[in-house]
């Protein structure tokens, strides 16, 4: 199974971005961080990735994760135990790519999103993708307690509400922040386009999303890689005040 993507590079850093998950890699050197991974299903699509900007998979130092949600877990799981790479995530996070608890809308649930969001299409390939496979990172480590060095020295930027751990990662060299889902630029249940917390049912704690765009407003970067939609370019607080703009234009 394929799934295509488009690349977007800014300095050293590579955003994939597939109709339903985006991923990012960061070059120095010979060497390479993975951020998130897409989908159990976008396993070979990532190691595509890494054939077409010139890398081998074993050029991958590490994998860190945005957060444990299985569209981000998912294909960083699987390239984790094929090529011996360490997974390293915020915190608060390590617990949850440890599957020690669970924060994500069950199959039960999903259901409500197709008469909410008209997602029929979106279910359909997100199923097709693994999206409700049960997957489990048992090692997961602490970033960035863990004595790892990363390639592009990754800044690890606590972001929770999405999920409690949720982590953005700065690239100061690139002047890149990795925003996972705590601030995306679209989705396929969205109707909006720009920055833009990601729709309620997926998130967590919605009134602590809110309070961590503040965080990602006081980042110096100067371009958005998010989870979902396409890169962005601006100021971090210009891009934060849009998200807060646009609450209220839906509502549970
Ligand atoms: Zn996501």
């Amino acid at each position: 199974m394929t799934t295509p993507y488009t690349i977007t590079r800014v300095g050293d850093a590579y955003l994939v971005s597939t109709e339903h998950v985006n991923w990012v890699l960061v070059e120095d050197g010979h060497d390479l961080t993975l951020i998130d991974g897409g989908y159990p299903g976008n396993a070979e699509d990532v190691e595509r990735s890494v054939r077409e900007i010139g890398h081998q998979m074993r050029d991958i130092r590490g994998i860190l994760l945005t957060h444990a949600h299985i569209d981000h877990l998912g294909g960083a799981a699987k390239i984790a135990e094929a090529y011996a790479v360490d997974v390293l995530t915020g915190e608060t996070e390590v617990a949850h790519a440890r599957r020690d608890y669970l924060q994500q809308l069950g199959p039960a649930k999903l259901p409500m999103m197709i008469w909410r969001h008209g997602a029929v299409g979106w279910l359909l390939d997100i199923m097709r993708l693994g999206g409700t496979d049960d997957v489990a990172i048992p090692g997961a480590l602490e970033y960035p307690a863990a004595e790892v060095d990363l390639p592009g020295a990754p800044v690890a930027v606590p972001t929770p509400g999405h999920t409690d751990g949720h982590t953005a990662y700065h690239l100061p060299g690139s002047g890149v922040l990795v925003s996972g889902d705590a601030l995306i630029t679209g989705h396929a249940v969205s109707r909006r386009h720009g920055p833009q917390l990601i729709v309620r049912p997926f998130s967590h704690d919605r009134t602590e999303t809110r309070h961590s765009l503040d965080a990602i407003a006081e980042v110096q970067a100067s371009t958005l890689f998010p989870g979902h939609g396409p890169a962005w370019t601006g100021d971090m607080a210009a891009a934060a005040a849009e998200a807060h703009a646009g609450e209220g234009f839906w509502r549970p």
